[in-house]
């Protein structure tokens, strides 16, 4: 992996890097400006200065007009005298003796400038001294022209002499500033980055253009935490579970033990060992009841929805249920009604949805009195679960297929409705949601006379959540409870 590129050092280039381009663009401007304005200065004195000399000479009389600028000497400016026909009179920058040999000034532009309107100007690149020269005439009144001329230093020249040190020390001063304000400048950027909070990145103060990320981050930080609850969760249900299946075997096995042991003792009438066979028979039988229900409970933890995707009809499942309840029921006292219009196919594991059956109608046949009904109803709905919404739902404690959301899941497609109405004493409202919890029991001693462990609704919650659907517990129409589960149904003719 290659080194991971430095924020402050891109900032601090880009900083400098703008800064420097800033200054150079600055002072070039600056030096043209004040190139310029030099340059119009000095034309404009040299234009005075060559008419202040017109009028000097025009009071002179021809032969001492030489002699009186030759007196003017300035090694600066170049005094040049011309007369009406071009020939040279007099050059400050030429001996005398040789005037003679130069060319006839009448065609410089200046001069003819000059001889037409009185004054003129030009200025003319030299490239013998790399500079310019600027040349201003004026006429005198004898038609003679007198000409001054400068030699001045390039731009470049100009430039180079006077700008470039200031200028290397204002980039210097820059260089510097741009390293502290670079610092500063990251320093303040990184602000947010450095207060965020990876396990909470939405809090505090976040740039928008990370937004996107950080809410990613969220979103993954929270699921990681609800699967981190969720396998604590297990865990401590689990946990839970293994203790009380401990507990609960307990009992019967100390009363097989104890009965058994008087018995190998010989210590039971003959005429009593009937009857305690008889309850070692029984709590075998118990505890045969929660080891299967232990099993089914753990083969569901284990597989959960991976269970059988065959189509399984609901109501068949029920009305098999109710069938092998049919002596229990009787003996009881109770009648047992199953109504279903047709078959609700649903997708799952038989023996799972036909067990979730058996153990609702088992505890609508238990919880009831003798003399009462328990009513089994199947039928399905529509996506819209139109047909009996208000009856199904009624229920305070509801346990639906991945928590709040199971209820819209549920409502997608068709369902399978069970209803399972007893005339029992039904459930009170608090205790709606616990009933589903394993070895929930609402009256201990009575529900241990009537044999049960608690186990019964914890498998119909988990079989109906492996199955996708949901559960609720509520008040039948004519007293006594109502358990509803609701399954995600194939729809009839899809198969
Ligand atoms: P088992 O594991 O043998 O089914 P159980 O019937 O006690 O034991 P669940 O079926 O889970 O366990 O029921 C939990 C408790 O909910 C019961 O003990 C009972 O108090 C209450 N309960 C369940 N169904 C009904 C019902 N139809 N009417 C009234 N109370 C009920
Ligand atoms: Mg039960």
């Amino acid at each position: 992996m290659g080194r991971a590129p430095s924020l402050s050092r891109r900032l601090f280039r880009a900083v400098l890097a703008f800064a420097l381009a800033g200054i150079v663009t600055f002072s070039l401007v600056i030096a043209g400006i004040c190139y310029a304005s030099l340059e119009r200065d000095a034309a404009a004195r040299l234009a005075g200065e060559a008419q202040r000399a017109a009028r000097l000479l025009d009071g002179l009389p021809v032969g001492e007009q030489e002699a009186m600028l030759a007196g003017q000497l300035d090694d600066a400016v170049r005094i040049t005298l011309v007369a009406p026909d071009g020939a040279v009179l007099f050059d400050s920058a030429t001996a005398s003796q040789d005037l003679g040999g130069l060319p006839s000034h009448a065609d410089r532009p200046e001069v003819r400038a000059a001889l037409e309107s009185g004054e003129g100007a030009a200025v003319r690149r030299s490239d013998t001294q790399g500079g310019d020269t600027v040349y201003a005439a004026a006429a005198l009144a004898d038609g003679s022209v007198v000409r001054l001329a400068e030699t001045r230093e390039s731009l470049v020249a100009f430039f180079l002499d006077g700008l470039v040190a200031p200028l290397a020390a204002a980039l210097v001063i820059a260089a510097v500033l741009v390293l502290v304000l670079s610092r500063l400048l990251t320093r303040s950027l990184m602000r947010p980055l450095d207060q965020l909070d990876a396990a909470r990145p939405l809090e505090g103060e976040a740039y928008a253009e990370m937004v996107p990320l950080l809410a990613r981050i969220d979103s993954q930080q929270r699921t990681l935490r609800a699967q981190n609850e969720e396998l604590a969760r297990a865990e401590s249900l689990r946990r839970d579970f293994s203790a009380n299946v401990s507990h609960e075997m307990k009992t019967p096995l100390q009363v097989i033990a104890g009965y058994a042991e008087l018995m190998a003792n010989g210590m039971v009438p003959p005429g009593d060992v009937a009857r305690f066979s008889g309850v070692i028979y029984e709590e075998s039988q118990a505890m045969r009841a929660l080891i299967d229900d232990v099993l089914t409970l753990s083969r569901l933890d284990e597989q959960g929805a991976g269970t059988a995707q065959a189509p399984v009809d609901l109501a068949g499942a029920a009305a098999r249920a109710a069938r092998r309840l049919a002596k229990p029921a009787a003996d009881a006292g109770v009648s047992v009604e199953v109504d279903a219009e047709g078959p609700a196919m649903v997708r799952g594991s038989e023996a799972l949805i036909e067990q979730m059956a058996y153990n609702l109608v088992d505890n609508a046949v238990r919880y009831n009195h003798p003399g009462g009904e328990v009513r089994v109803t199947v039928r399905l709905e529509d996506a819209a679960g139109a047909e009996a919404g208000a009856g199904a739902r009624d229920g305070a404690g509801a346990a639906g297929a991945g928590g709040e959301d199971g209820e819209a899941r549920a409502a997608s497609g068709p369902v399978a409705v069970l209803m399972v109405d007893d005339t029992g004493p039904g459930i009170p409202p608090q205790a709606r949601e616990k009933v589903f919890e394993r070895f929930f029991r609402l009256d201990k001693s009575r529900s241990k006379e009537t044999g049960g462990t608690g186990l019964g609704l914890a498998i119909v919650k988990h079989v109906a959540l492996t199955h996708g659907g949901s559960v609720s517990a509520g008040d039948a129409p004519g007293g006594g409870t109502r358990l509803t589960v609701r399954l995600p149904a194939i729809a009839p003719g899809a198969e």
